[in-house]
């Protein structure tokens, strides 16, 4: 090892940016409970196959993200690039089919080989969501409405659009794929090498792709719209209404895709214009086929994660603490009585900063800097009559008061 220092990509989060983060987790955690949503913790590992299969092999995330590597006993094993493939493991492996709908969220650490830059990182958070064992656009409706409240929220709603498409069921999806192939044969000369070999594994990834020749091409494509049938169109209007009766403003985007083959109807993204290039929030969709495909027979599902560090990056305010209570103590033998006091109000949950050392002045300044409310003052005389001065700091007002009623008094 050279130098003591973080990998490329990783970062050590605290003070404002660990504030920012936390309260984004509560807030997408509070709003999706009121949804009947229950919190999952999945490994942050998984064996390599959960991550291939589930992902698809033409993915970004599978040809060049992953950390992948051998444990000690030869098992191939991945660092979890995206939650929902865990989450779906554990739906299966743990038996939860008995007692549909399942609806669980989850939030922590995902990794992915990428070129680290300004909302891209190696190592990132989400928060994320799934529900599974509802078939009807009623859970679209809901799931999106939940992102959406989530953003509100935090205060984002101006600065965010919502993007939805429809990938229609599988027939509307093979007749798309074909018109698809049929123009992207036409044009193939000028798609990237990539997207020369998914034509053939999964040509509706080369939607997706982000190589500026590709996205030439792609501009001109026959439109997803075209091809749904009539189910898959009532479909999607039955989210669409579903969105417009509770007023949450949309943009329908023809272009948006998620280009596996298990994903079905509904796709979505939130999306800012306020993070360059990396303006993507949160993005969801459902997948119809993928507990099918892993092996858990066939139950619907849709979800949608969203990158805690990106959404952390659009919010102005720094969080506020709880103010604390500043205990001073003046002269070496009101030390105990310091010491229990503000235990004693740490018992009954207050927040309270204990300036251990300096004279009454250092500790005022102290009380100020931890932007403390009032403090309890504890000094010899005081002490004796068995009192404490507490102190209001907003007003500066102070009177004594017994040192049984402090609690109370704040
Ligand atoms: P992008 O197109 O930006 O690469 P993606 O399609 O790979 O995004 P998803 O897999 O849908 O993203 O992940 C959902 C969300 O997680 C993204 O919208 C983004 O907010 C966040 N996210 C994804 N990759 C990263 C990363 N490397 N660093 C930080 N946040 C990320
Ligand atoms: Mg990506």
């Amino acid at each position: 090892m050279s130098k003591i220092q973080n990998v490329r990509g990783t970062y050590d989060l605290y003070g404002i940016a660990k504030r920012k983060a936390k309260k984004v987790i509560e807030l997408a955690s509070k709003t999706v409970e009121n949804y009947g949503f229950e919190e999952i913790e999945t490994p942050i590992f998984e064996f390599t196959e959960v991550f291939a299969r589930n992902l698809g092999d033409t993915s970004d995330i599978v040809t060049k993200e992953m950390y992948t590597f051998a444990d000690r006993g030869g098992e191939s094993l991945t660092l979890r690039p995206e939650g929902t493939a865990g989450v779906v493991r554990a739906f299966i492996s743990q038996g939860m089919k008995q007692n549909l709908p399942v609806k669980l969220y989850y939030n922590g650490p995902m990794f992915r080989y990428e070129r680290p830059q300004k909302g891209r990182q190696r190592q990132f958070t989400q928060f994320g969501v799934e529900m599974l064992g509802v078939e009807s656009p009623q859970a679209d409706v809901e799931v999106i409405s939940m992102a959406y409240l989530f953003l509100q929220k935090l205060g984002l709603e101006d600065s965010v659009t919502v993007e939805i498409n429809s990938l229609g069921d599988k027939e509307s999806r093979d007749a798309y794929r074909e018109k698809l192939v049929t123009y992207l044969n036409e044009h193939i000369n000028e798609l990237s090498i990539e997207s020369k070999e998914r034509l053939n594994k999964n040509p509706l990834r080369i939607l997706d792709s982000k190589e500026e020749c590709d996205k030439i091409v792609v501009e001109n494509a026959p439109l997803y719209s075209e091809s749904l049938n009539d189910t898959s169109k009532a479909f999607f209007e039955a989210v669409l209404k579903g969105l417009d009766t509770l007023k949450i403003p949309y943009r329908v985007n023809d272009r948006l895709v998620r280009g596996l083959d298990y994903y079905a109807h509904t796709v979505f993204e939130l999306t800012t214009d306020k993070l360059g290039a990396q303006g993507t929030v949160l993005a969801g969709g459902r997948y119809d086929g993928l507990v099918a495909e892993m092996g858990g027979g066939d139950v619907p599902g849709i979800g949608w994660a969203c990158g805690v560090e990106r959404l952390s990056m659009l919010l102005e305010d720094d969080v506020a603490l709880k103010r604390p209570v500043a205990v001073i103590e003046l002269g070496s033998d009101t030390h105990d009585a310091a010491l229990k006091v503000a235990y004693d109000l740490r018992q009954s949950g207050l927040r309270v900063e204990h300036a251990y050392s300096g004279n009454i002045k250092k500790r005022m300044e102290k009380a100020g800097k931890a932007n403390a409310y009032a403090a309890v003052i504890l000094g010899s005389d005081e002490l004796e009559k068995g009192v404490a001065t507490i102190k209001n700091l907003d007003t500066g007002t102070q009177k004594e008061v017994p040192l049984s009623q402090i609690k109370e008094e704040l």
